[in-house]
């Protein structure tokens, strides 16, 4: 992706499967009414697509999909006359599954994110998720809309009742004239953002008002969504147009999309019923990671040769990364965050800032299950443990070999630094150096460490409020996500956890990277911030018993402990004392005098240069 690029990503939902008669499907120039009375053949499945667009503005749908309802409710279709030739016409088989909210929530998403739902008609099968958008604008050409209004609309396939459902916020558009030469032959358009990517182009012929949309991102094909004015884009290509509508106006349409593919030559065309565009859509989204584009989110000049946003599954959730590089041929470092429960993508701009190891990794940003973007649906909540958290880690790396074709370096910080170690020790053959900082290694010696020191603070400078609440909640084990918060909260404020910072400062900085990343909605962000509760009620348990130096004597990559003199939640001896059992073909315990638990960002030279040591180190070795 381009920093110039306000396109994220692009999916496809399909809601279920549709068949239609081969007449339908290409004209034989039997009139409609002929082949709907008399055809006793339907062609095989075909998808019903809505076309999925992450957009710098919002999600954005192009077309909605059938209903489910028309497959379960028998009310659904008009009686009588009209309603056989809807069964005429089309036969669906939509699963439970297969509803467009569904869909959408295996791409990672929810209805209610869609802020704009383009239609290119208003058929049945084009509009069937709108009882699930809201909050969405919903957008239609104005002579689309006007046909609601003549003669018989339902024997033109126009259900009102299912169409202008109360509450939806029609938006009624006409194209504009436009001088756009990249949209030749095409004279007039509606750019639906007003930055050139997201173009809407009149299609007449299948419906008077029929849209087609162009989606255009610098140094990928464009991608053209026809909705209905083919059913195969080979068939498109080759000039045939299909049996319903307007059979002039048809080829007209068909003509201009041919003229503009040889000005594209890449054109990818997206019907929504051709079974082969998904496969289609999916080739040109795969280019897109491999792909060399100039990149400009931090200094001038600086070059990114990949900078993708990606969904990957492990253990039935969907988790996001990104992937950012400036040269591919760069080691992979994956950073897992301290936690629980706190997201890593919204801080990739920040690591880069104060790190800048980008030029020298290829660095992946990961929020785990139950963080930040993975949280997208109720089931990423449940099930987070430690050993769920480690079989995640190692699938990503996992993946991660599979895709860069060699082992990962692995930075994790304190509670990330311990799932990374579980990792290492289960599947050396995946990492290359395990880079651990502020590590917990030792649940009970850290919570009393912590506690000792935040009451002994809160004493010697008289803070009545610290220590009535420490008080209060006793030594540890503190097993609820209230004693747990209170005695982080304290002992962040009188600096065990990084210097000159307290917790309402953390929490503003978290909520400040959250906001300012393009990678999370506004219902992304109050979900981070009610995940991590909820994460941390999971894990309490088994981080105050934790015991790396019984679960984890021996770790079979190399290990570099980093440790903060002044660290008060993540206590130094703990470190000493592991780094002195552990067994490891080469470890180190590192000191970094000035910092407490984050090192990283205390003294994020210092930190820099170790990884790139830890780097070295291990090319010099191969
Ligand atoms: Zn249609
Ligand atoms: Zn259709």
């Amino acid at each position: 992706m381009n920093a110039a690029d306000p396109i994220r990503r692009v999916s496809v939902v399909s809601t279920g499967r549709v068949q239609i008669r081969p007449d339908h499907e290409a004209s034989n120039w039997r009139p409609m009414a002929w082949w709907l009375l008399a055809s006793r053949r339907w062609t095989g499945p075909r998808p019903i697509n809505a076309y999925v667009i992450e957009h710098r503005d919002g999600l954005v749908l192009f077309d909605s999909g059938q209903d489910r309802a028309s497959v379960t409710d028998p009310g659904y279709f008009p009686g009588g006359l009209t309603g056989a030739l809807y069964g005429r016409l089309a036969r669906f088989e939509i699963g439970p599954q297969e509803t467009l909210s569904a869909g959408l929530d295996r791409l990672g998403y929810a209805a209610g994110d869609v802020k704009t739902a383009v239609l290119s008609h208003l058929h049945q099968d084009h509009i069937g998720g709108l009882a699930e958008l809201s909050d969405a604008d919903i957008v239609v050409s104005q002579a689309e809309w006007d046909t609601l209004s003549s003669p018989l609309p339902e024997m033109r396939g126009l259900m009102r009742r299912h169409i202008d459902l109360p509450g939806l916020r029609w938006h009624r558009i006409k194209t504009a004239p436009t001088n756009d030469a990249g949209l030749a032959p095409f004279q007039s358009c509606h750019d639906l953002f007003g930055d050139g990517s997201l173009v809407l182009l009149p299609t007449p012929g299948h419906t008077p008002g029929s849209m087609s949309l162009l989606v255009r991102q610098p140094g990928l094909p464009p991608l053209m969504m026809v909705g209905d004015l083919t059913y195969d884009a080979h068939l498109l290509e080759a000039g045939h147009v299909p049996g319903v509508g307007s059979p002039r106006r048809l080829r007209e349409a068909t003509a201009m999309v041919n003229k503009m593919r040889q000005q594209y030559p890449g054109l990818v065309i997206l019907p929504a019923h051709d079974p082969g565009a998904a496969d289609r859509l999916a080739r040109v989204t795969l280019a897109t990671a491999r792909l060399c584009q100039p990149h400009d989110i931090h200094s001038e000049g600086s070059q990114m040769e990949i900078d993708t946003l990606e969904s990957v599954q492990s253990g039935g959730a969907t988790q996001w990364i990104r992937v950012r590089g400036a040269d591919a041929t760069n080691p992979v470092l994956l950073l897992i965050q301290q936690g629980p429960g706190l997201p890593m993508i919204s801080e990739a701009r920040r690591f880069e800032r104060v790190l800048g190891l980008e030029q020298s990794f290829t660095v992946v940003y990961w929020d785990q299950r139950g963080c930040g973007r993975s949280l997208r649906r109720r089931e990423d909540r449940v099930g987070i443990s430690r050993e769920r958290l480690v079989d995640d880690t190692v699938s990503l790396l996992d993946l991660l070999r599979d895709r860069f074709g060699a082992k990962t370096y692995v930075a994790g910080f304190s509670f990330g630094a311990t799932l990374g170690a579980y990792a290492a020790a289960q599947r050396p053959d995946l990492v290359a150096a395990l880079v651990a900082t502020g590590m917990d290694i030792d649940g009970a010696a850290a919570g009393t460490c912590a506690y000792d020191f935040a009451l002994a603070a809160a004493r010697q400078r008289g803070s009545r409020r610290a220590i009535r609440q420490l008080e209060a909640i006793g030594p540890p084990p503190h097993l609820t996500t209230k004693q747990f918060t209170t005695r982080v909260r304290w002992a962040t404020n009188f600096g065990g956890v990084t210097s000159n910072e307290t917790y309402a400062s953390l929490v503003r900085g978290l909520l400040a990277s959250l906001v300012r990343s393009p990678d999370y909605s506004a219902a992304d962000l109050f979900r981070t911030v009610r995940g991590i509760s909820a994460t941390q009620a999971a894990l309490l348990p088994e981080l105050a018993s934790m015991d790396l130096a019984a679960a984890l004597p021996r770790i079979d990559v190399p290990v570099v402990l980093v440790q903060g003199r002044h660290d008060q939640v993540a206590p130094g001896t703990a470190a000493q004392r592991y780094a002195d059992l552990l067994q490891a073909p080469d470890k180190q315990l590192v000191w970094f005098e000035s910092s407490a638990h984050t090192p990283h960002l205390e003294e994020s030279g210092k930190f820099r240069d170790q990884l790139l040591r830890v780097r070295d180190t291990q090319l010099a070795k191969t």
